[in-house]
């Protein structure tokens, strides 16, 4: 019943349904502390239902699911289970960033004043100290020369970065991507993809779900493949592009090589 100490992130038959439709038919995935997580699979399979339930976004209807050894949304007392209070929930979200398809910046402000809103407005940092932090965390992802543009003059590329130093600014222990390369023009992709290497050699912890297969090669430690609510196959990334043991990844597969 208890959380593993020693996972970053780790489902237990966890289930999701809408309505009538099971989404989720029983996620069972561990992610280790520096890990980097791909996760492949076709439309429709529960990818982006997934790491919506890990950061909160979607309540699970079954299974388990711990982030950092705390359960997610509930607290376990008297060997019940009683649900966390929104403050509660906030403050759990506060450790997992998420990087979404659509950037999502906030129109109406520079790329340094969308870095620094959450730190200022959630976090209480002082908005100097963020300012500064968020300028560093820009020159990291290569915008150093743009903290003063606002969204609409910078390309999708730029913005995606903008995005990802965004959730960077909260310190998160974890980091959620969901197909963060899927909008761009094919020449944007790479420069974001080096700054997710990047981040991924820095250490952090990571879940992407992308159809990328380099980047899955090349910078997953493990390579998830979901189909239709379920983990059916999962891996050295290597291995599990070049030598897929279950014939519905190997469908998969042959489609996306
Ligand atoms: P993927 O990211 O792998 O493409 P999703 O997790 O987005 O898959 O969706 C899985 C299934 O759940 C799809 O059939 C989708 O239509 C359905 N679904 C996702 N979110 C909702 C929702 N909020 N209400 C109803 N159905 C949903
Ligand atoms: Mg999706």
């Amino acid at each position: 019943m208890t959380g593993d100490g020693a996972a970053m992130v780790r489902a237990e038959g966890v289930r999701k349904s809408f309505g009538h439709v099971e989404v989720l038919k029983g996620i069972d995935l561990e992610v280790a502390p520096g890990e980097v997580v791909c996760v492949i699979g076709p439309s429709g399979s529960g990818k982006s239902t997934f790491l919506r339930c890990i950061n909160h976004l979607e309540k699970i209807d079954a299974g388990r699911l711990w982030v950092d050894g705390h359960l997610v949304g509930y607290r376990e007392r008297g060997g019940k289970l009683h649900e966390l209070r929104d403050r509660e929930v906030a403050a759990q979200r506060r450790d997992i960033g998420m990087v979404f398809q659509r950037f999502n910046l906030f129109p109406h402000m520079t790329a340094l004043e969308n870095v620094v809103e959450a730190p200022v407005g959630v976090k209480g940092v002082r908005r100097e100290e963020a300012r500064a932090r968020g300028v560093e965390l820009l020159e990291r992802v290569g915008l150093g020369e743009r903290v003063h543009n606002y969204p609409n003059q910078l390309s999708g590329g730029q913005q995606q970065r903008v995005a990802i130093a965004r959730a960077l600014a909260m310190e998160p222990k974890l980091m959620l991507f969901d197909e963060p390369t899927s909008a761009l023009d094919p020449e944007l992709v790479g420069e974001v993809l080096d700054v997710m290497r990047g981040l991924a050699e820095s250490g952090m912890t990571m879940v992407v779900v992308t159809h990328e297969m380099g980047f899955a090669r090349e910078v997953g430690d493990s390579l998830v493949f979901m189909d239709d609510g379920v983990v059916v196959e999962a891996g050295d990334p290597r291995r599990v592009l070049t030598d897929p043991q279950h014939p519905r990844t190997q469908a998969f597969l042959s489609k996306v090589l």
